[in-house]
């Protein structure tokens, strides 16, 4: 029998309420909450002061991916351990099915990459290329054995995009086994016009990158997706929505009675394409900025936000995608379409959201724990094991002190990148304490277990009714 944990006296953090108690872990899970007195021999942790969060859960990351002529310099274990220490016990990575593959073929490619590998729990989402008649009926199959989420690429014309008539096949599907898929909604046709006419011109500095991939074209692809919504009324959501455009689309879509669930990433939350510099200037540090879709504008963050504290928005994952800046963004030196697209930032979700969405007043610390956990949980049916603290879930617990300042800097994260676009930035709220089905794995905000015991999680259907 394993030991006996009381969290004792700090602020459960539950979708509607908060409340002043503790929390008793037991067998790896949660088996009291409430006003508890410690046990005999029991270990007591005083988070007098400290927000009790469940553990959270992200849902966008790119672990060991190879793209472009590269791999991601995060592997599971750097990327599991980042996230450990920035207060997420659970990561669903994209499974990738490569052309020509079959998605059981890519599915246990990334079961031998995460497999022993993990400092936490792990799921995979399956993200398909390319759309045909195998790959369909072997869907159910993926279902069947835990992966029912999948994601198609609007974007990136000859490597990955689907169109609408391969999206309609793919949902139908997916419809029938009650899964859903997430969709990169980007036009990849006048991405790539867009691309080739700026090259032709000698425009090859990263603050093209933005230029050739507008706001537009994500609120068309979502116009189109939508249309094709209306008429299956299939589970799907957005991943990584960007723009207010993007956003104004989905509501109008939800105003003629398809539901949409959506998105976003902290980089579209707090950076902005100023960050891309000038035209007539060549700063090459821009790359540690090229990702898809690419950083907008301030008045698409405040949207953005809002929609995050209205409901608008349901769940933030980071997109994690990290290339260090030397030898992998310079392979784009003399031609930003060839710089790696992606970023770091599966470390730092939880505490950014805190510091500007809570500690500004943009959202209460409730809302934070549904966008960061819960309703992840339900969508992706990992509920009521993961994403709330009840009795009977996991004990996946963070404590975060809402006090402490600090800066980041990309020397003291976890993350295997030798940059973090956060790079300066002031946050108040820091992550002190970290539970893994009831194991402490970060105490006073450093990783005090390396071992790689994170299970993988087969999920069941999802739940859509979330908010
Ligand atoms: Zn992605």
């Amino acid at each position: 029998m394993e030991e006996s944990l009381l969290l004792k006296d700090g602020f459960i953090v539950l979708p509607g309420e908060t409340l002043r108690g503790s929390l008793r872990l037991r067998d790896g899970k949660i088996s009291q909450t409430g006003d508890l007195t410690p046990e005999p021999d029991e270990r007591v942790i005083n988070c007098e002061g400290l927000y009790l969060l469940p553990g959270g859960i992200e849902t966008h990351t790119h672990l060991q991916l190879e793209s472009m002529g590269t791999v991601t310099a995060d592997d599971f274990e750097s990327g599991t351990r980042a996230a450990l220490a920035g207060g997420t016990t659970t990561v669903i990575d994209f499974a990738t099915q490569f052309h020509g593959e079959s998605m059981a073929e890519g599915l246990s490619r990334w079961h031998e990459k995460a497999d022993g590998r993990c400092a936490i729990d792990y799921g995979f989402h399956m993200a398909l290329t390319e759309w045909n008649s195998r790959l369909k009926e072997e869907m159910a199959s993926v279902v069947e054995g835990g992966v029912s989420s999948f994601k198609m690429y609007m974007a990136y014309k000859d490597n990955m995009m689907v169109q609408e008539d391969e999206i309609y096949e793919a949902l139908e599907e997916s419809q029938r086994l009650g899964a859903t898929i997430g969709f990169h909604c980007e036009n990849g046709l006048l991405i790539d016009v867009l691309v080739r006419r700026e090259r032709a011109r000698g425009h090859l500095t990263p603050y093209y990158h933005q230029v050739t991939r507008p706001p537009e074209l994500e609120e068309e692809a979502i116009v189109r997706l939508e249309a094709v919504n209306h008429l299956l009324h299939a589970n799907h959501h957005i991943v990584h929505l960007s723009t207010a455009r993007g956003l104004g689309a989905v509501n109008r879509a939800r105003e003629r009675g398809i539901s949409v669930i959506v998105e976003t990433c902290p980089q579209y939350l707090l950076l902005d394409a100023s960050r891309y510099g000038t035209a007539d200037r060549d700063d090459f540090e821009a790359a540690k900025f090229i990702m898809s879709p690419p950083l907008r504008e301030r008045r698409d963050q405040e949207a953005l936000w809002r929609g995050l504290a209205s409901g608008d928005i349901q769940f933030v994952g980071t997109d994690h995608c990290s290339f260090n800046f030397k030898g992998q963004k310079e392979m784009g030196r003399s031609d930003f379409s060839k710089i790696p697209n992606g970023a770091p930032g599966i470390e730092l979700r939880l505490q950014l959201l805190y510091a500007y969405g809570v500690a500004t007043g943009r959202m209460d610390i409730n809302r934070l724990s549904v966008v960061t956990a819960t309703n992840a949980a339900k969508y992706f049916g990992l509920y009521p094991d993961k994403g709330v603290l009840l009795p009977g879930s996991d004990a996946d617990i963070v404590a975060l002190d809402p006090q402490l300042e600090w800066t980041v800097r990309a020397e003291d994260l976890q993350e295997n990148c030798d940059y973090t676009p956060y790079e300066g930035m002031p946050v108040k709220g820091r992550v002190r304490h970290v539970f893994l089905r009831g194991r402490q794995k970060v105490a006073f905000g450093r990783i005090v277990s390396d071992d790689l015991d994170g299970r993988y999680l087969p999920r069941r259907l999802p739940d859509p009714v979330i908010q």
